[in-house]
């Protein structure tokens, strides 16, 4: 998750992307195209005052030159065409100042030399600009003379008698309020003119107050802009007279900054303010859906990896009534159905592999009972159960005994049969279908069979018949099923795929049994007889065991037979095998018929004296015992050998030999005894 980008910041920038930079490059383009139009339109107005400046200049100049020209046409040509005299021209010049609004009059003679003069003297280098002005375009005529602009125009007296020639000089000082009517006309705030650092044009409001030091020292630069009492101003300068003779004169035009450079301004400080709204919306708008769909899908999302691994336990509500909610329900849905789909496949596993592990114990558990403890074990277990017992059908009395019990108390549980058809497992017994009482002992079926466990504690049974073949040959019981829970179909039928196993293993170790087991003695068969000694004397060589064989033979048999006929002697040979039986250790030594009235008996861990003794006891079980006949009372006796390994053979074969051997011994010796192959 880490390496991925989120959709927290995918939702961010996608509004950054779609609304924010957009709208941001929208207002900055547009910023940018006004910013342009405001600098044509700043400087056309600009051109606009500079050439109503010069136009204006240019007045100013032919006003004055034809002023000077109709003093030199008429007033000064009248004065000196019979020859300059001063006293006569004097009363002129001081009439004529006024009247025509100068500021100086001068009448110029040849070699540039003033003759007379009157008026304020424009400046001390007079001498030097009154030949060029006398004899220059008119456009030039601009100085500095005194720190103050002057126009200076000159016109020749012509037609004059005598030789020599003659100019008027008239000049005016510009006035300061020159430039004023450029204001209302153009917008500008204040135009000057300027010579070096000093100021000689204007009575502008704003110019008054302009500190002559925001004048730069370096006039180069042709436009730029400049603060004004903390105002910007755009100004453009140009040369206005360059300067010959006297400093040169530059012209500057100050605008203040137009209202749509403002606009600029404010219009960058807006966008400035909604780029940053912008963002701010952005990212709470982009929050917000995050917290609403984003926050959701990514919980979803984790829960769909939690899932996938594995893990159904998820608590996912939503009580929203919207998409998400939907979704979020029918994931649960989705995930609960999973879940129990996968409770149900782990529970068939569990099934299968106990059936699995059941018809696997068949194959190595060789014990009956054991193999019916085994399989009930099981399906108590797998059904979830406290306890569980096996009856079996008695053929001869139509009961069911119980056989095997598991789990809990049973061993509590009376063993009185029950009858066929009566109570729940007689009914499933006798009907061979299964049944599922959840009702316990409160169901109408149930009986009572002497339990000494109070019927209170069977709340729930699952009872299901043990059939082999058509026949029904006892039931498995399951008792309780825990938790409180109700057993359910699929258990019956688990059940009963147990119970057609313990069935099968049933009948299939009658089988077995019939088929080691002699119909006429009940002792084991002599293949079984060999096969077991084998293993006994491998058992015995493995852990160092003792091991003993007692050989019987009937005596005089062939006798009795003779005597009583077959039929008595069989019955003898099925109470000699009797009484071996009830003298033997149960469970633990092995009686066999080792062929016709031969009989032989494996004792495992037992020494040679001790099988003797055993011998011993069985010969006189044997003789003490009396068999009633029509001719009378019957006795019988036996001769026993007895060898034990390793001490008197060290294989199978050479065992039942030296057991023979003693047991013919005991023949030999009169019979009725038992001998020791050691002995003999
Ligand atoms: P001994 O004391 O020397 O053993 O004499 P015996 O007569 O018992 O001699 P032997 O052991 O050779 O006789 C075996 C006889 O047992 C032969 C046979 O008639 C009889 N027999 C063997 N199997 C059976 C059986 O299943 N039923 C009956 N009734 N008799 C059998
Ligand atoms: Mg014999
Ligand atoms: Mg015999």
């Amino acid at each position: 998750m880490s390496s991925m980008i989120g959709l927290k910041s995918k939702f961010l920038l996608f509004f950054l992307l779609i609304l924010v930079v957009p709208f941001s490059l929208f207002m900055a383009f547009s910023l940018r195209r006004a910013e342009e139009a405001a600098r044509r339109d700043f400087r056309r107005r600009l051109e606009y005052a500079g050439s109503l400046f010069r136009a204006s200049l240019a007045d100013q100049m032919n006003s004055l030159r034809s002023r000077a020209k109709t003093l030199a046409d008429f007033d000064f040509y009248t004065a000196t065409k019979d020859g300059f005299d001063a006293s006569a021209t004097l009363p002129l010049l001081q009439d004529r100042l006024p009247r025509l609004g100068l500021d100086y009059l001068a009448l110029i003679g040849d070699s540039s030399r003033i003759l007379i003069a009157e008026g304020s003297p424009p400046g001390e280098n007079l001498d030097r600009i009154i030949p060029s002005i006398c004899h220059s375009p008119l456009s030039k005529n601009l100085f500095v003379l005194n720190k103050e602009p002057w126009i200076l125009a000159a016109a020749e007296i012509t037609k004059l008698r005598q030789g020599g020639k003659l100019h008027v000089v008239a000049a005016w000082r510009l006035p300061r309020d020159f430039a004023d009517p450029l204001k209302p006309l153009t917008g500008a705030e204040f135009s000057l003119l300027y010579a070096n650092r000093r100021i000689l044009t204007t009575k502008m409001d704003v110019y008054m107050k302009r500190m002559v030091d925001t004048i730069p020292e370096s006039p180069d630069a042709t436009t730029g802009e400049t603060v004004v009492l903390g105002r910007k101003h755009l100004f453009v300068r140009e040369e206005a007279l360059p300067g010959q003779i006297s400093e040169t004169i530059r012209l500057e035009i100050t605008l203040p900054e137009s209202e749509f450079i403002n606009l600029g301004s404010s219009l960058h400080r807006d966008l400035l303010l909604f780029g940053g709204i912008g963002i701010l919306l952005a990212l709470a708008t982009g929050s917000l859906l995050y917290m609403n769909v984003g926050t959701p899908i990514t919980q979803l999302a984790e829960i769909t990896t939690r899932v996938a691994s594995g893990d159904f336990s998820i608590d996912l509500t939503s009580d929203r009534s919207d998409e998400i909610g939907l979704l979020y329900r029918n994931f649960t849905a989705m995930v609960r159905s999973l879940k129990e789909e996968q409770e149900q496949k782990n529970r068939r596993m569990y099934e299968l592999n106990t059936l699995f592990e059941i018809s696997n114990a068949v194959n190595y558990i060789t014990d009956a009972d054991e193999l019916l403890k085994f399989l009930l074990s099981h399906a108590v277990e797998v059904l979830g159960a406290e306890r569980g017992s096996i009856m079996l059908l008695d053929d001869q009395t139509d009961e069911l005994v119980i056989r095997v019990g598991y789990g809990g108390r049973y061993r509590l549980l009376s063993s009185t049969p029950i009858k066929l058809g009566y109570g729940i497992c007689g009914l499933v017994a006798k009907e061979g279908k299964g049944r599922i009482c959840n009702a316990g002992f409160r169901d109408a079926d149930f009986k009572n069979f002497g339990s000494i466990l109070p019927v209170e504690d069977i709340r729930t049974l699952l009872c299901s018949p043990l059939k082999f073949k058509e026949g029904t040959i006892g039931v498995i019981n399951i008792v309780n099923k825990r938790d409180g829970l109700e057993f359910g179909e699929a258990d019956l039928a688990l059940l009963n795929l147990i119970a057609t196993q313990a069935a099968v293993t049933i009948e299939n170790t009658k089988l077995y049994q019939l088929s080691i087991t002699d119909g006429l003695t009940r002792l084991f068969v002599h293949r079984y007889f060999m096969a077991r000694l084998s293993e006994e004397i491998l058992r015995a060589r493995r852990y160092g065991l003792k091991l003993a064989l007692i050989m019987i033979d009937i005596d005089n048999f062939k006798q009795f037979n003779d005597l009583y006929g077959h039929q008595v002697g069989d019955q003898v040979l099925q109470r000699v095998a009797l009484t071996i039986r009830e003298t033997i250790r149960v469970g633990v030594d092995i009686p066999c018929r080792y062929g016709g009235e031969e009989m032989a008996i494996i004792l495992p861990e037992t020494r040679s004296d001790e099988a003797f003794f055993t011998a011993e006891r069985i010969r006189e079980a044997i003789a003490a015992q009396t068999i009633s006949h029509p001719l009378g009372n019957l006795r019988i006796t036996c001769s026993l050998g007895v060898a034990s390994y390793p001490a008197d053979a060290h294989d199978r074969d050479s065992l039942v030999m030296a057991a023979d051997k003693a047991m013919y011994v005991s023949k030999q010796q009169g019979k009725n005894r038992t001998t020791a192959a050691g002995q003999a």
